[in-house]
């Protein structure tokens, strides 16, 4: 992101203060400062910590030793108060303050650090972050929304190669280690996760790896994700068949990717979140396995892998373009087998975009 997409962030952040009444917004390392501020700080006991005050400069407070690494990235060009070993960052942080009456600070702060703050101000009111950051780290600018699409596209790819790695008589374990690698050699900088779930591991939506080997007839689950360098991340599922699969998980699948395809098909401004959820359900539910969709049809993506806004029931916010999400229903017959589909979309002024674009149909490997 430009400096000058960065500067206009946290001006976006300081009219939301002013319009919630809060004086400041404090954010330690975590998505919400990369979101700021574009620095990458390592989350350490040391505070790192900006300050944004509802009028007026941020200030970045760094520990000594991180000055030269905040000073290398996008961060350089805000205003730096570097701090010493036996200096008293929380002192330091609070003396740039004033007098807050209401003081926001980044919801992933830790309690330590929120407590110290607190008890240097005992007089404020705290709020969460959020408050001020969730609207505008749902609704993705081109830019972002760029990066989202180019981190899908190198997951595409990654899925693309499945054939080469998902295999009769290897364990989980194996594949994920050829994953991970083409999660990083497709331009990813970091993995965040992979799932690869066979057989019965399948119906364990979250299920991770295990040594179970692979045996013919399997579905399995490969869910997967990284970050790329601009700290945009992918997330996508997709359900492969080893050989011909039992008629039964065949039969779910195709309810399956029916639900997945009218979830996508609903997407559009001004559509209650919660009906997306709604679209993919009806279509589980009236196949008769509504039972077996266990979990929220989506969730927002962005410089965190699950964000604002969660597609579940009892969330009427109204979808706006720009908001960037997974659609990814699942149907899980416990002891047996799993299958999900997740692409992420982008809300656009007509409709909707999908930016994951591998086939959808049970592969058959
Ligand atoms: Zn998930
Ligand atoms: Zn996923
Ligand atoms: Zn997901």
């Amino acid at each position: 992101m430009s400096a000058a997409a960065l500067q206009a962030r946290r001006e976006r952040a300081q009219q939301a203060a002013r319009a919630k009444g809060v004086d400041a917004l404090l954010v330690t390392p975590g998505a919400d400062l990369r979101y700021l501020t574009g620095y990458d700080a390592p989350p350490l006991e040391r505070l790192t910590c900006l300050v944004l005050p509802a009028d007026g400069d941020p200030v970045l407070v760094v520990p000594a030793l991180e000055e030269p690494a905040a000073r290398a990235g996008p961060a350089a060009d805000l205003p730096l108060r570097a701090w010493q070993e036996t200096d008293d960052p929380v002192a330091l942080t609070v003396s740039l303050l004033g007098n807050p009456g209401r003081v926001a600070v980044a919801d992933q702060m830790w309690a330590e650090k929120v407590l110290a703050l607190q008890a240097a101000l005992p007089r404020a009111r705290f709020v969460p972050g959020g408050l001020l950051l969730t609207p505008l780290r749902a609704c993705k600018d081109a830019a972002e929304v760029e990066a989202l699409s180019e981190a899908a596209a190198a997951i595409d790819e990654v899925h693309a190669q499945m054939g080469r790695w998902l295999r009769v008589g290897r364990t989980e374990r194996d594949v994920a280690v050829d994953i991970e690698r083409g999660i990083l050699a497709t331009g990813h900088e970091r993995v965040d996760f992979v799932i690869v779930a066979g057989g019965p591991n399948g119906a364990s939506p979250h299920h991770a790896v295990s040594d179970r080997v692979l045996r013919p007839a399997d579905t399995v689950v490969v869910d997967i994700g990284g970050q790329m360098p601009t700290g945009y991340r992918s997330d996508s599922t997709r359900t492969y068949a080893l050989g011909r699969p039992d008629p039964q998980a065949a039969e779910e699948y195709t309810v399956l990717q029916a639900a997945q395809q009218a979830a996508v098909a609903a997407v559009r401004p001004g559509l209650p979140a919660e009906q997306v959820d709604a679209a993919a359900r009806d279509v589980i539910a009236a196949a008769g396995f509504g039972d077996l969709f266990v979990h929220r049809t989506g969730h927002g993506i962005g410089v965190e892998t699950h964000e604002h806004p969660y597609l579940v029931a009892g969330n009427a916010e109204p979808l706006v373009p720009g908001m960037v999400f997974s659609v990814e229903p699942g149907i899980y017959r416990p002891g047996r087998h799993g299958a999900r589909i997740e692409d992420i979309v982008v809300v656009t002024e007509t409709g909707v975009a999908a930016l994951n674009h591998r086939p959808r149909d049970l592969v058959e490997l």
